[in-house]
């Protein structure tokens, strides 16, 4: 039974983070556009971000020259000097079009935006809302996309695959466990990271890999998916969902210490805890096997408790949670799984290998960020990316390109369930295999782990779900990865 709307869509955007909605609102009012949203519409990397949105909206102190530069030494050099140039170029206006959205960013006593400072930046050009710039941002695209009557958004709506068919895709959904399929000339998928294959990530459940599995099964390259940031400061517990303490605290200040309550970075990096994300994570693990302790702490308290109660609600709400008050206490840190930087790859327009579909956000590789993420350039990459996917998609729906009809099909999703402890099964193999540092033993035993888990999945009638599906998704992802760490 139709569980959509309609059958029949001009593009499908799979995805109602940033890059997902700001995609959709960026095509023209009269293209009609499917949403998805596997569960809840604001659960998503996007709603978590905490910093900002680098970028460089003010030529007085700063240049477009030292964004790139920034992002390019944090990215080892790797990045795609194209994508850095347009990223850096376009950005600021596509910042300037979300606060046109509605998007309040914090200003300071004189009216101006107030920019914070982040690892491996060299200016102040972060700007953000509190420490909860992702919620504003969802916000405000969930505003603009229920306000607009050419899209339509569904919420637990899982993507289990595409079909090419003439002239665009079929998609094989579950709209709250019901098997649904629609038609659609163009797709845009927009559906995030991967950190679920690892036991401890700040990722939430939506990021589980599933358009990097249906990109890869129907046909298109996926590049670099070793490319996996772990951020050097998340709080220190046993969530396996892991609270970031974002790098503006360290921005604004904090010290990074090890079990001794002693400053350390100086043996590993002169910018200090200022370092990016990778050296500052690597550090981490080094003098965590020189001490034989894995503790770590932030310490902020030195600065005044109103300012650090007004600057980071978020991180200290979450922090007293967990009994620490960031006014008085160390905050206990470790390295957790946080971005990845590879994906599905896609040209400047946004483009995949397989024609009319494109790929946006933390699930494309546009080559922006190279080895390693600058920090707050990602929403930034989403913003400015799933724009070209979006004005791409136009140009060929205005140049008369046939669109997509319904063809018959037949689709089965019921069989046996799925044991409960796949995912788990893959989270310990990755984290024994790929964190922060590789470890060579590990890769080799995990792949054959993974062929067989992928073997086991494939091979036995499970019934599909959108569990099923992300084990699936999640089991891909693991195995290209760690096929890329054992090539290198
Ligand atoms: C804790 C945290 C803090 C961060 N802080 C910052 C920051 O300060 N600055 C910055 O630039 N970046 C930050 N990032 C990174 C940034 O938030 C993400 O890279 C970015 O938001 C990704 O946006 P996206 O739209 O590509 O994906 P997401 O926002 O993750 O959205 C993915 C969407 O895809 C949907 N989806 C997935 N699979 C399916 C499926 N099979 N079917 C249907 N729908 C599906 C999900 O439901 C979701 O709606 C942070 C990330 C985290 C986790």
């Amino acid at each position: 039974m139709q569980k959509t709307k309609k059958e029949i869509y001009d593009v499908l955007v799979v995805g109602s983070g940033v890059a997902g909605c700001y995609g959709a609102l960026s095509l023209p009012s009269d293209v009609s556009v499917l949403i998805l949203s596997k569960y809840e519409k604001n659960t998503s990397n996007s709603s978590l971000a905490q910093g900002g949105v680098a970028a460089v909206l003010d030529l007085k102190d700063d240049s477009y020259d030292l964004h790139i530069n920034d992002t390019m030494i944090a990215g080892h050099h790797a990045n795609n000097i194209e994508t850095v140039d347009a990223l850096v170029h376009e950005g600021p206006e596509d910042v300037r079009r979300m606060m046109d959205f509605g998007v309040v960013f914090d200003r300071d006593e004189n009216g101006d935006l107030d920019k914070t400072m982040e690892g491996g930046h060299c200016r102040r050009r972060i700007v953000h809302h509190e420490d909860t710039t992702g919620a504003e941002l969802v916000r405000v695209l969930l505003q603009q996309v229920a306000a607009r009557g050419n899209i339509e958004l569904s919420e637990n709506t899982t993507l289990c695959s595409l079909a090419r068919v003439n002239s665009g895709f079929r998609a094989d959904l579950l709209v709250d466990g019901e098997a649904c399929s629609v038609f659609c000339s163009y797709c845009l998928l927009a559906t995030g990271g991967i950190g679920r294959i690892y036991r401890y990530t700040t990722n939430p459940k939506t990021a589980t890999g599933d358009g990097i599995r249906v990109a890869y099964e129907l046909g298109a390259s996926v590049k670099d998916l070793s490319y996996v940031q772990f951020h050097p400061t998340a709080f220190n517990s046993d969530d396996g969902e892991q609270f970031l303490i974002s790098e503006s605290v360290r921005g604004e200040g904090a010290y990074l210490l090890n079990t001794n309550k002693e400053r350390f970075m100086d043996r590993y990096d002169e910018r200090l805890e200022l370092a990016p994300r990778d050296v500052v994570s690597r550090a981490i693990i080094l003098e965590s096997r020189r001490t034989g302790s894995d503790l770590f702490y932030l310490d902020i308290t030195y600065k005044p408790a109103d300012y650090l109660l007004k600057r980071f609600p978020g991180i200290a709400e979450g922090c007293r949670q967990h009994g620490v008050d960031i006014t008085k206490d160390l905050i206990p840190v470790f390295p957790c799984q946080h971005y990845l930087m590879g994906g599905i790859e896609v040209d400047m327009d946004s483009r995949t290998t397989v024609p009319r579909l494109y790929a946006a956000g933390e699930c494309a590789n546009t080559g922006v960020h190279g080895k390693n993420r600058l920090a707050s350039n990602s929403l930034l990459e989403a913003l400015v990316f799933s724009r070209h996917a979006a004005e791409d998609i136009a140009r060929c729906i205005r140049a008369g390109f046939p669109g997509v009809s319904a063809h018959p099909f037949t689709r089965e999703i019921s069989g046996a369930p799925m044991p409960g402890n796949v995912k788990s099964e893959i989270q310990n193999i990755m984290q024994r295999a790929y964190f922060v540092f590789a470890d060579e033993g590990a890769v080799r035993t995990g792949i054959e782990q993974i062929k067989n888990i992928i073997k086991r999945l494939r091979g036995s009638k499970y019934a599909v779900t959108t569990e099923y599906c992300e084990a699936l998704s999640m089991a891909n992802a693991a195995y290209i990865i760690l096929r890329e760490v054992e090539e290198k």
